[in-house]
């Protein structure tokens, strides 16, 4: 039956079914509360009636109204298959989703259609968000579409790449109105904006938006993985995603075990110059939520570039992902290795400026974990091609042009 869910602890078993925003379970910090769906119709799965919108998946979405539902214009997207890739790689079935083809080009607009219909179906009309611009972006333009209330903080140290990517964003459609969208510049890093966003929406007794412990995000998120599934018909022996904070990963898993009751391997890739969670997994740093191991970045692939173990780590070595590193040498390993990877995502059809730097590092992950052995010539893998290229690198240009 559409629109029946709760939320159960993954620690202690307590299930939540209350309507209200909450980040985790009264037993700890780390009681993620992932939704569940006990009654699920699978004869209205995918449901026809609402064609290629992402409110197909509805009988697995949260949502207990589809009155509430917000339609952001979430596109289905390629599956592309890569003959160049899986021939170069010797590896006989590689696909890459094209994420990078949503409105405001990264996966992240599938975060922003569920937060806020379920937002707005709990009787929120304000939230708080922080960014430091993809995920932001694309809230932003979710409050334009649905006219609810958006406190967005930006930290300094991101404002001239916000500043490029809001204006962007406010002159693609001049028919939508983002009076509703009110920025705070604040604090100089990540940290100290996501700080301040987070005494703000206590203060104001508002939604705080972001990350991995936002569950409804992760269930947005989830629909990338439910089109691959439709596609494919089955799940991959391989998902390989660039990590960050794991949403996309985890989201993929968790839209396999609903649909199928089977997890894909997982692979999460992040560059040898900002590697937390892959040096965690080796045992070489200390695992412990909020340790920052990696005391200057090197790499500019900035879009996972998160230097401290963060608070996914455990719930993502719960779903059994294999944790790499690519690039070893950092930066200059980087500015050797883009082109050629490049060059492969443009053999096989990927547009030019539709690949960003993360999809590179899942792309060199894929080919690592093949060398190693870890994924057989005849498995099936997916690739997550999950956001735009980085304006930020002038020492790309010329190489990529
Ligand atoms: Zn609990």
């Amino acid at each position: 039956m559409a629109g029946y869910f709760y939320r159960r602890c993954v620690k202690c078993g307590k299930k939540y079914i209350i309507d209200k925003h909450i980040r985790n379970c009264s037993c700890s910090a780390e009681g993620l509360l992932p939704f569940q769906y006990p009654e699920v119709n699978w004869d209205n799965y995918p449901d026809p009636k609402y064609k290629d919108s992402v409110w197909r998946f509805h009988e697995i979405l949260p949502l207990r109204d589809l009155e509430n539902a917000i339609e952001l214009g979430i596109k289905k997207v390629p599956l592309i298959k890569c003959k160049n890739i899986a021939q170069a790689f010797g590896l006989t079935e590689v696909y890459v989703k094209m994420d990078s083809m949503q409105p405001t080009e990264t996966f992240k607009d599938r975060e922003a259609f569920m937060t806020f219909s379920r937002l707005k179906e709990m009787g929120y009309n304000e939230l708080v968000g922080a960014s430091t611009g993809d995920s932001g972006i694309s809230h932003c333009r979710g409050a334009g579409i649905s006219g609810m209330g958006l406190h967005m903080f930006v930290p300094n140290n991101a404002r001239a790449r916000w500043e490029e990517l809001y204006n962007r964003l406010i002159s693609s459609n001049g028919k939508v109105n983002y009076d509703c969208v009110q920025l705070h510049y604040s604090g100089v890093t990540f940290d100290e904006a996501i700080a301040a966003a987070y005494d703000f929406a206590r203060k104001m007794d508002l939604p705080l938006e972001y990350w991995f412990y936002n569950q409804i995000r992760i269930e947005g998120m989830k629909t990338m993985g439910l089109e691959v599934l439709e596609d494919l018909g089955r799940i991959p022996d391989w998902y390989v995603q660039g990590l960050g904070s794991g949403t996309g990963i985890f989201s993929f898993w968790k839209g396999c075990m609903e649909v199928y009751g089977q997890s894909p391997n997982l692979g999460g890739i992040q560059p040898a110059g900002c590697a937390p969670m892959v040096l965690a997994s080796r045992g070489l740093v200390d695992g412990t939520v909020g340790t920052r191991v990696v005391p200057v970045l090197d790499t500019y692939v900035l879009g996972i570039g998160i230097p401290k173990i963060f608070e996914s780590y455990p719930h993502l070595c719960r779903i059994g992902v294999t944790f790499e590193d690519v690039f070893e040498g950092g930066k200059k390993t980087e500015l050797k290795e883009f082109p050629r990877l490049l060059e492969l995502f443009h053999a096989d059809g990927i547009p030019h400026g539709k690949a960003g730097l993360e999809s590179l590092a899942a792309l060199a992950g894929v080919e690592k974990l093949a060398q190693k052995g870890l994924i057989g010539p005849e498995q099936t893998v997916v690739i997550g091609c999950t956001g735009r290229m980085r304006l930020d690198v002038p020492e790309l240009e010329k190489e990529l042009e």
